[in-house]
């Protein structure tokens, strides 16, 4: 990286900043008043912010979680995809069905065998615009504004922005290195339910949690639906990194056992490619008619092209070796990242370290607010995502994220080093 490129990337923090503040003061129009309370509610993401600001020369960015498409065949692909349209592109061009295709139906049921559900049958499937979508849907279908909906603190900054769109109250359960904290849950929708509040569902995404990179383990998974299900509450087990572990065998999703209370969504965003939006949620058989019918509401069916492009990279391609390079891959730049923060991170700091997926959380003095942190990291010519993003609460966060699935090992090293001394001065002050 030339000093040049850092200079430009210099210039960027105000910028910065300020895309992540607009939201807070957009400027008023004649139509305001005609917003529903609903999108009063729709938050500009500061992820998509730091986002397109990572993207600039200069900047070492630790911030998005991309998956590396690199790797992908891109040619054959291109060939495949002109194929379907040559040959078939009545059916590739045309709206199809609102559950998605027979082919990728019975063909997503072979993947979650590869995790451990057995028994998942295409008619219980929904195809979705990737996992985003079906957590829309599933809040759509159970939630009414003021209902409960439980979350990991932290979580995924995106389910929580679909979640307060539809007006419920999200309440955040700690962790600890081994997950959700079952003894907490429970005592939290205890307290929840003695003040008469309606809890509908309960967000987890299991394995290697965006942002912690922490997992459930398994002795807690078992308990956690036996909890849920005491309380009539739903498990929404979200799983797009679980087939990205980095090495061992991995463990099976709460779904797998537990067939009529969780519904697992899927997707190929992190084990094929995020732009083609195909995703899936696997639904208890009571429930999916529902889920089907508000699915199909939102986008009349999944895109036909693209849901047959992907069962033929499923049937036409290695998929499970492009999986295995893809682990390889994201296991080295982990390494990478981890052995960056060994050798740079000041006295104070900790961080977790993840067995698969795409992120490292780290924690700084209870003291430190991260927010403001990133204004001097993007001077030093990083990106990271500040904590306060992935909790429901507002107010100041002592965490921050930190990528490591877009970024060579050598960039990651250099992106360590320069938020070191931010990190360090902050916890001097
Ligand atoms: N869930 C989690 C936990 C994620 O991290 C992401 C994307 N980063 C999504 C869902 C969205 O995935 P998709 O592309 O399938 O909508």
């Amino acid at each position: 990286m030339t000093h040049e490129t850092l200079d430009a990337g210099t210039k960027l923090p105000a910028e910065a900043i300020d895309a992540i503040e607009r939201a807070a003061t957009a400027a008023t129009h004649p139509h305001e008043e005609l917003f529903s309370a609903r999108a009063a509610n729709i938050k500009q993401s500061a992820v998509r912010d730091v986002f397109d600001i990572s993207m600039r020369p200069g900047l070492v960015s630790l911030a998005g979680g991309n998956p590396y498409l690199q790797s992908l065949p891109l040619e054959k692909l291109g060939q495949t995809a002109a194929r379907i349209i040559a040959e078939d592109g009545m059916t590739a061009l045309q709206y199809g069905g609102g559950q998605g295709t027979a082919e990728l139906r019975q063909q997503v049921c072979a993947i979650m065998a590869a995790e451990g559900i057995m028994d998942a049958q295409p008619e219980n499937i929904v195809i979705t615009a990737g996992s985003q979508s079906a957590q829309d849907v599933a809040t759509k279908v159970f939630c009414n504004p003021g209902d409960v909906v439980l979350v990991e603190n932290p979580t995924y900054v995106g389910a929580l922005n679909t979640f307060e769109a539809y007006q419920v109250q999200v309440e955040p359960i700690e962790m600890d290195d081994d997950g959700l904290v079952p003894e907490l849950l429970e005592a939290r929708i205890a307290a929840l339910q003695s003040e008469g509040k309606s809890i509908k569902f309960l967000y987890t995404i299991p394995n290697f949690n965006n942002p912690s990179g922490i997992t459930l383990a398994e002795a807690r998974r078992q308990q956690i639906v036996d909890i849920c299900r005491k309380a009539n509450i739903i498990v929404l087990e979200d799983n797009p990194y679980g087939l990205l572990r980095f090495d061992g065998h991995p463990i099976a999703p709460m779904r797998a056992a537990n067939p009529d209370d969780v519904i697992y969504l899927g997707s190929f965003s992190k084990i094929f490619a995020p732009g083609l939006r195909i995703g899936w949620a696997l639904v208890p058989a009571h429930l999916q008619r529902r889920f089907y019918l508000a699915s199909e509401a939102v986008t009349l069916c999944p895109p036909p092209l693209n849901q047959m492009l992907v069962s033929a990279y499923l049937r036409d391609y290695d998929w499970q070796g492009q999986v295995e390079t893809y682990r390889g891959l994201y296991a080295e730049r982990c390494n990478a990242l981890l052995s960056a923060l060994d050798e740079y991170m000041p006295a104070g700091v900790s961080w977790t370290r993840p067995d698969g997926g795409f992120f490292v959380w780290v924690t700084l003095p209870e003291a430190v607010d991260t927010y403001p942190l990133l204004k001097k990291a993007i001077d030093a010519g990083v990106v990271f995502i500040p904590g306060a993003a992935f909790s429901p609460a507002d107010g100041p966060s002592n965490k921050l994220r930190l990528a490591f699935s877009a970024v060579p090992p050598d960039t990651i090293a250099e992106g360590v080093r320069r938020l070191a001394p931010v990190l360090a001065e902050a916890i001097k002050a």
